[in-house]
C-alpha cells in the first residue's frame, strides 16, 4: 500500500468505471436474443453451457427447501433468522406512506404510493454463495408490499443451490426461486419463458455479465443500479487504531482484485503504522492473493493537512463504504456530502453492516454516491400523482390553464378546460 499525499496521487487509483469488453457484450446480446427467441429451452442450454450442469426443471421445490434446513447448522439458521430481522426493522423505517392535501378552493392534490407488482431478486453464485444478498433484496420488496418475488441464482455443478441461500429465501419469504443465473437469468426476468413470468423490475449484484445484461433490458424493466466492485475509505484521526483500520480495508480487498480499499487521515503516523499493519495481516489471509492485488491496485494512505481537507478527499472520493474512527465521529456527520454507508466509531466494522446491523449492502459504487442510494424500500414502490379539482378551482383557473396551453400552441389543451366554463367562457 502507498502512502499519497496530494490529489494528483489520488488520480492514480481511482478505477475506470467497467462497460465490458466489444465481446462481452456481444456475447450478452447473443445470449438475450437466445433467451427471448426459445425461452426455457435457451435457459437450460445455457445452463449446460456456462454453469455444467443439465437440469431437469428450473424451479425449486418445496423439497429442496426442506433438505436445505436439514444441511445447514442450525446455528447458522438461527443466525440468518436474525439478521433477516434486523433487516426488516431497519427497512420498515423508510416505508412511505400516500398523502393528500386540500386546498382552500376545494382542490384536493395528493400522491399514492403503489408497491411495484413483480420483483425479480439476483443472487449471484459462480464463485462463492450469497445468502446475504438474498436478505439484502428481498427483504426490502417484502416490506414495500410487492406481490412476487421471483429470485434467480445460477446452479452448482450438482444442480442444487447453496442451503444458505435457500434458508435465507424461505426466510424472507419468496416462493419462486430459479435455478439460472448470468445473462440469461436477467433475459428470463425481463421477458419472461414458459416457465419464469416476467417481472417489473430487477434488482441485485452480479459479475459483468448480468451488469451489462441489466444495463441492455432497462427500459424494458427497471434495475436498481450497476454495482462494481467494493470500495472502503477509513477516515481517520490520531486516536485511531490501526489494526482496526488495517483489517478493515482488507475487508474490502479481499472481495475482488479491482476493489479499493483507502485510508485518509491527518496523522502520519497512523498511515504508516496502518501500512505495517496492514502487511502483516495480509500475510495470512486465506484470500491473500485477491487482497494483495487490490491493495497494491487500488489501495492508498492518503495523509491531510488538517480535517478539512480529509474531508474534501472524502467527499471528493464518494465511496460505497466510508468507516469514521476518529474521537468524535458524530461531530463530523454534517461535513460528510457523498457516501453509500457511513460507519461510525471504531465499533461500526463494515462487515456488521454487509450481514447484520440492518442496513442494505446494495451500495453505490465508483463515486455514483454523488447521485444515488444504497438498495431501498423506494425501490419497489411507485408514486401516482393525485389531482381532484372541484367546480370552483376549475371556474377560477381555466382562463389561466387555456393561456398557458395557448402559448405553446396547444388549442386542443386549451379547449378542454374552457368546456368546463360552460356559459361563463
Ligand atoms: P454471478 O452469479 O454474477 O455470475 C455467474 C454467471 O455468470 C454464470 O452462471 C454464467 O451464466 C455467467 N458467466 C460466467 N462466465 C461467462 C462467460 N464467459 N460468458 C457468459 N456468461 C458467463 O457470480 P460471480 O461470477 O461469482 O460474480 C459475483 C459478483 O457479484 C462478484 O463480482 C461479487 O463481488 C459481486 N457481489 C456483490 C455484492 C454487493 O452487494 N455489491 C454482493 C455479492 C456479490
Amino acid at each position: 500500500m502507498r502512502l499519497i499525499s496530494g490529489k494528483e496521487d489520488l488520480k492514480k487509483i481511482r478505477r475506470s468505471i467497467e462497460h465490458g469488453t466489444d465481446e462481452q457484450r456481444e456475447i450478452v446480446r447473443t445470449i438475450l436474443k437466445q433467451v427471448r427467441k426459445f425461452g426455457d429451452q435457451a435457459l437450460y442450454e445455457l445452463t449446460e453451457k456456462f454453469d455444467h450442469v443439465l437440469l431437469s426443471k428450473l424451479k425449486v421445490s418445496e423439497k429442496e427447501i426442506e433438505q436445505a434446513y436439514e444441511q445447514l447448522d442450525h446455528k447458522l439458521i438461527e443466525i440468518i433468522k436474525e439478521a433477516a430481522e434486523n433487516i426488516r426493522f431497519y427497512h420498515e423505517q423508510q416505508k412511505r406512506q400516500s398523502w393528500f392535501v386540500t386546498k382552500e378552493d376545494g382542490t384536493i392534490l395528493g400522491q399514492k404510493i403503489t408497491p411495484l407488482d413483480a420483483v425479480g431478486v439476483y443472487v449471484p453464485g459462480g464463485t462463492a454463495a450469497y445468502p446475504s444478498s438474498v436478505l439484502m433484496g428481498v427483504i426490502p420488496a417484502k416490506v414495500a408490499g410487492v406481490e412476487r418475488i421471483v429470485l434467480t441464482s445460477p446452479p452448482q455443478e450438482d444442480g442444487s443451490l447453496p442451503a444458505g441461500v435457500l434458508v435465507a429465501a424461505n426466510e424472507s419469504g419468496v416462493k419462486e426461486i430459479y435455478k439460472v443465473g448470468g445473462a440469461q437469468a436477467i433475459g428470463a426476468l425481463a421477458y419472461g419463458t414458459e416457465t419464469i413470468g416476467r417481472v417489473d423490475k430487477i434488482v441485485g449484484p452480479g459479475n459483468i455479465f448480468v451488469a451489462l445484461a441489466k444495463r441492455e433490458v432497462f427500459g424494458i424493466v427497471g434495475i436498481d443500479m450497476l454495482a462494481g466492485p467494493s470500495e472502503i475509505v477509513v477516515l481517520a484521526d490520531e486516536s485511531a487504531n490501526p489494526a482496526y483500520i488495517a483489517s478493515d480495508l482488507l475487508s474490502q480487498a479481499e472481495h475482488d482484485a479491482r476493489s479499493s480499499a483507502v485510508l485518509v487521515t491527518t496523522s502520519n503516523k497512523i498511515a504508516e503504522e496502518t501500512i505495517k499493519e496492514l502487511h502483516k495481516q495480509l500475510a495470512s489471509l486465506p484470500r491473500k492473493e485477491i487482497a494483495e492485488a487490490s491493495i497494491r491496485g487500488y489501495g492508498a494512505a492518503y495523509v491531510a493537512n488538517d480535517m478539512d481537507e480529509a474531508l474534501d478527499i472524502v467527499n471528493e472520493l464518494a465511496p460505497e463504504h466510508l468507516e469514521v474512527m476518529t474521537e468524535a465521529p458524530f461531530e463530523l456527520l454534517s461535513k460528510i456530502r457523498h457516501a453509500g454507508a457511513i460507519f461510525l466509531g471504531e465499533n461500526s466494522s463494515e462487515p456488521v453492516g454487509d450481514y447484520f446491523a440492518g442496513t442494505n449492502h446494495v451500495l453505490p459504487t465508483n463515486g455514483t454516491a454523488r447521485f444515488s442510494n444504497p438498495l431501498n424500500v423506494d425501490d419497489f414502490i411507485k408514486k401516482s400523482s393525485i389531482v381532484s379539482y372541484s367546480k370552483n378551482a376549475m371556474e377560477s383557473n381555466a382562463k389561466k390553464i387555456a393561456a398557458f396551453a395557448r402559448m405553446e400552441g396547444l388549442d386542443a389543451h386549451a379547449i378542454a378546460v374552457e368546456a368546463r366554463l360552460g356559459e361563463k367562457k
